[in-house]
């Protein structure tokens, strides 16, 4: 890492900036994961498409936290009908971030997303916003696409999803290119400002101009170049006549949000008969985190406690993670 840099100097690191530009009708995000993606395939390693998908998604997560006003868990995912099963990457409000994939044999050497996830027209992308403080009985927000677009032909990338999702779903036209490879996951994403101009034509009119010639620019944008650039460096290079105002640096980072007491929610929600037999064959439970990779191993003991605490107290509240 760094060694790749000549004359520019890119800063290093997992940054995330918001801005806005021109009179402020368009805003935008960029993302660049460096450390906390190298950690989440230190922790569980994919190849090819896979990797690539996944750290597509995994910026794509906070590209999408970036630009929601939401407290809580966004959660990106693909369910694949291809080798490729299931891709999941999540995002907390802090940045923290995680992803997870299930794949077959031979999935990493897919050509594109739809030869990986999409083989026979079923693959779906789902966003999901969990609240942090969630009521009870309240369930989260989920907006599904098909990974086909209005033809019936399949997208060959995740951006092209992510945009036909925020402009049907969300109604916001957006620009989004996403870029992994083992060092990076990066992306950048464009939208017109929703309910700027001041509901007169010529004010929308105006923001439609802005927001055109914004994404034009973002459109000469390549993944190498996303890859290999410093956000702030993109942004001056991309924008400069449209003088972007770039609000406070974020940092993305990798934290996985598993814990004993979660895994112990998990195993209550199984039931004490499924709990027990595993215990009679295997003399415990082992229970390790798809995300992370973290062990969590329930004796007899803890066993017994599990469904104890139980009959003492009501099962405290399912939760998704
Ligand atoms: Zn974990």
């Amino acid at each position: 890492m760094g060694d790749d840099v000549a004359g520019e100097v890119a800063v290093a690191g997992d940054t995330l900036l918001k801005f806005m530009l021109g009179e402020g009708n368009v805003r935008g995000v960029v993302v660049r994961l460096e450390d906390s993606w190298r950690e989440m395939q230190r922790r569980r390693h994919h190849d090819g498409a896979v990797r690539s998908l996944l750290g597509e998604m995994t910026a794509a997560s906070a590209l999408l936290a970036g630009s929601l006003k939401f407290d809580g868990t966004l959660v990106l995912q693909i369910q694949g009908d291809g080798p490729l099963r299931l891709a999941v990457a999540e995002c907390q409000p802090d940045f923290g971030l995680r992803a997870t994939a299930h794949a077959e044999a031979g999935a990493e050497a897919a050509p594109h997303l739809a030869a990986l996830a999409n083989a026979h027209g079923m693959g779906r992308c789902a966003l999901t916003l969990d609240p942090r403080a969630r009521k009870p009985g309240q369930t989260p927000y989920q907006g599904i696409v098909a990974l086909t677009d209005d033809t019936g032909q399949s997208h060959t990338d995740l951006a092209a999803v992510l945009r036909q999702y925020l402009e049907k779903s969300e109604q916001i036209p957006s620009w989004v290119i996403l870029a992994a490879d083992d060092d990076r996951a990066c992306g950048l994403l464009v939208q017109r400002m929703p309910d700027a101009g001041g509901g007169s034509a010529a004010g929308r009119e105006k923001v439609d101009e802005d927001f055109a010639r914004a994404m034009y620019l973002a459109a000469t944008l390549g993944r190498a170049e996303l890859l290999r650039e410093a956000p702030e460096v993109l942004l001056r290079r991309l924008f400069w006549e449209e003088s972007p105002r770039v609000f406070e640096p974020r940092t993305p980072h990798f934290h996985c949000t598993c814990s004993r007491a979660r895994v112990a929610d998990m195993l209550r929600m199984l039931g004490r008969d499924e709990v027990e037999s595993v215990l009679k064959e295997r003399g415990q439970v082992d229970v390790a985190c798809e995300f992370c990779g973290a062990g969590y191993a329930f004796d007899l003991v803890d066993a017994a406690q599990l469904f104890k605490a139980d009959i003492d107290q009501p099962p405290s509240p399912s939760h998704p993670q």
